[in-house]
């Protein structure tokens, strides 16, 4: 877990600061509005200057104290100290403050939405280190007891479910996550791109022992590879169904 001080993003001096030693949880955040993504390498200046643009909106722009969250992630993970803990956020809304701490998420309704696992890690990062410092158990979205769309569907979802550390794929899982998914029919059309997929196919099959007749077009996923394919899952006790996917692909590249 990596945590950015506020002298880390060059916060300014909150004008107050109102104590909260305790509180039942923590609320969950957006951002809300169009959010564009920033490479890792610019995460440094792009996203420090995300949350000095958040709290100039809120000192500047609303008239608050500072900036109104606890804690804040951005897309690569990283925990940015808003108010920090113990103190009373307010971001949950007019009297809603005093029952739970706030943390949010730098996606938008636009641009950047979908949650990374970075961001879903940082999230669980931020809620425990608010739990270490007199947070409760209670974690809830900004629209429980509230009327707003706050923290969006996607995050809301993952606030439901538990708000659970994404569990990290192995690197097998990493291999093979973005290999096509390869039936009979690819590489049919001439300027198909999965031709060169099914070749390489053929060539594991072949090194697998499981070769296709010679003269047989190594292009096409044909009746030919669809008959290679089952032999060799059934070899591997895979359904044979003459369908290439992620358990197809490990088995043939031996990860
Ligand atoms: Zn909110
Ligand atoms: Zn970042």
């Amino acid at each position: 877990m990596k945590l950015v001080p506020r002298s880390g993003w060059g916060a300014r001096a909150p004008r107050r600061v109102t104590r909260l030693p305790s509180a039942r949880g923590v609320k969950v955040h957006y951002l809300g509005a169009p959010v564009t993504s920033v490479p890792k390498s610019r995460c440094a200046t792009g996203c420090r200057s995300k949350i000095r643009a958040v709290q100039r909106q809120h000192m500047d722009g609303n008239g608050w104290s500072d900036i109104a969250y606890n804690l804040l992630v951005c897309e690569h993970g990283i925990i940015w100290e808003g108010r920090g803990a113990r103190v009373m956020s307010a971001a949950n809304g007019e009297g809603r403050n005093t029952d739970h701490y706030a943390v949010c998420a730098l996606l938008g309704t636009c641009g950047l939405v979908e949650p990374t696992d970075e961001i879903l890690t940082g999230l669980r990062g931020a809620i425990d280190y608010l739990r270490q410092r007199g947070a409760g158990d209670e974690v809830l979205g900004h629209r429980d007891g509230y009327a707003t769309s706050c923290p969006g569907e996607p995050l809301y979802a993952w606030v439901r479910a538990g708000a659970v550390r994404p569990v990290k794929r192995t690197w097998t899982e990493e291999a093979v996550r973005d290999l096509p998914l390869l039936r009979i029919g690819a590489g049919v059309v001439k300027d198909d791109h999965r031709r060169w997929d099914v070749k390489t196919l053929v060539a594991l099959l072949w090194a697998r022992g499981f070769p296709i007749p010679s003269g047989t077009d190594e292009t096409v996923f044909s009746v030919a590879v669809a008959e290679a394919v089952r032999a060799f899952q059934r070899t591997e006790k895979l359904r044979p169904d003459a369908v290439v996917g992620p358990k197809t692909w490990t088995a043939l590249l031996r990860l």
